[in-house]
């Protein structure tokens, strides 16, 4: 039963759009939530949009006009979390998904947040640390009316890192006249940034691979593992579950993949890669093209490197019986439906990856409280926030009888329906 208004229709899906993927998975929970056709209206709308011109003073003297967006989702659980990607293809439509995703991400960990995500159109290759640093700093200022520790605290994503938070940091830091650390995450240490920040989606990648694998009875020394993509979520998730005594066989970058059916020695791997930039040229293994290596014989898939990968054209060949999503949308609509009715369990990415915004969180509690933990007391709280989340995922896909997916949607929408229906209609 739908009781809300079709937002997607079969015709007009295009399985590569975020937001009518983040759509459909919505109405899908939605539906099994009966929820009311005005609070479903209420949450699927984003609060927030802001698009924003940057004149921008280039390295030749030349003056360019970037655009900039930041799109709050929803921030009745609390302020908006999400991060700020800067890539040539940047849309609104997937900012906008990006947004929502956060809200739900945010909800179905339990975090006190909801949901934003920021974007530049630009080209990060093609501009100096000078332009990067007058475009970052135009477009904190240019959207520092809807910023802030209590209102929306913005994160790194594609393309932004800890310098870009630095810079943002301290732009907001002489507008407000004091210095204010928890205006952002992911910063670096020394500004206030948190200890296992770095690592923690990829160990929280690792903890739902183990918890899923116990749920259905894998051992790690008898799990083939593929890893897509190996940057910080990919190359750190590999490298924990190689820690644990998983068997890495693949894994890629965007150039391509390798391969040894015996297991990669995954520090080696990494030890390359910081050298040489790119997998290719690696002496210890095989050679494949990135479709190649989502066919290979595995147990365990992990896409860890960017969104529309397992897609209706090649979910077929997917052999894994567990598929951990590291990355965000990696899966699209038609092929998790595939996925689902072969039985393969897929942990789906609003679970799998909230060990990075667990962990901002904690950084933003700790700038706020001005006193920071050890990286033990902030890897055992990662620890129990995705091994408790895990577990009420599972037990809400048990009974409604749901995959995994749809069970975290219900989770996290359910609980930000409750927080609407007991704050009231603002009139
Ligand atoms: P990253 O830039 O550090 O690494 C991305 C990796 O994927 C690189 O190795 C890149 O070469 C590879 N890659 C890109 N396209 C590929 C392709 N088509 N095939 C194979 N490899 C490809 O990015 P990241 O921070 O590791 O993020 C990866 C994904 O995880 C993104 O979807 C991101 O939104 C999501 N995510 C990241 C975090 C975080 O804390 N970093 C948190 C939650 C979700």
């Amino acid at each position: 039963m739908s009781t809300g208004t079709a937002v997607v229709s079969a015709t007009e899906r295009d399985e590569f759009n975020p937001f009518l993927a983040m759509a459909e998975h919505f109405e899908t929970a939605a539906d099994h939530l009966e929820l009311d056709p005005g609070v479903r209206e209420v949450l699927r709308t984003p609060d927030r949009e802001l698009t924003v011109s940057l004149p921008v003073l280039m390295d030749d003297g030349s003056l360019k006009v970037f655009k900039g967006y930041r799109v709050q989702h929803n921030f009745l659980r609390g302020p908006c979390k999400g991060g700020i990607r800067f890539a040539p293809d940047v849309h609104v439509d997937e900012v906008r998904a990006l947004a929502a995703w956060m809200t739900w991400k945010c909800s179905v960990v339990a975090l006190p947040f909801g949901g934003a995500k920021g974007g530049v159109i630009c080209d990060p290759r093609e501009l100096s640390q000078g332009e990067l640093e007058r475009i970052t700093r135009r477009y904190t200022a240019s959207i520092m009316d809807i910023l802030g520790p209590d209102r929306d605290v913005p994160a790194p994503d594609m393309n932004t890192n800890e310098q870009t938070m630095a810079w943002i940091m301290d732009t907001y830091s002489m507008h407000v006249r004091r210095t204010t650390t928890a205006i952002v995450t992911g910063k670096p240490l020394t500004l206030g940034g948190s200890r296992g920040r770095t690592e923690a989606t990829g160990r929280g990648v690792m903890i739902a691979c183990r918890e899923a694998m116990k749920k259905l009875g894998m051992r790690p020394e008898a799990t083939r593992v593929v890893v897509q993509g190996s940057g910080n979520v990919g190359g750190i998730g590999a490298m924990l579950l190689h820690r644990e005594g998983y068997n890495v066989v693949s894994m890629s970058d965007m150039y391509g993949a390798i391969h040894d059916e015996n297991g990669l020695d995954v520090p080696d791997v990494l030890r390359w890669l910081r050298e040489h930039k790119a997998l290719e040229g690696y002496p210890e293994a095989t050679h494949l093209d990135n479709d190649e290596q989502l066919g290979l014989e595995c147990d365990l898939l992990v896409p860890a490197a960017t969104e529309n990968q397992i897609t209706s054209q090649n979910v077929d060949r997917v052999r894994a019986k567990l598929v951990v999503e590291g990355a965000n949308g990696p899966t699209t609509v038609p092929a998790d439906a595939i996925l689902e009715n072969r039985g393969v369990t897929v942990v789906p990415d609003i679970l799998a990856n909230a060990g990075g915004v667990t962990v901002s969180y904690f950084e933003w509690v700790q700038d706020r409280m001005g006193y920071f933990w050890t990286e033990e007391i902030v890897n055992s709280r990662l620890e129990q926030t995705m091994v408790s989340s895990f577990n009420e995922v599972d037990a809400c896909a048990k009974r409604h009888q749901v995959s995994m997916r749809t069970a975290a949607y219900i989770l996290a929408i359910g609980r930000v329906a409750d927080v609407y229906r007991m704050r009231g209609v603002f009139a």
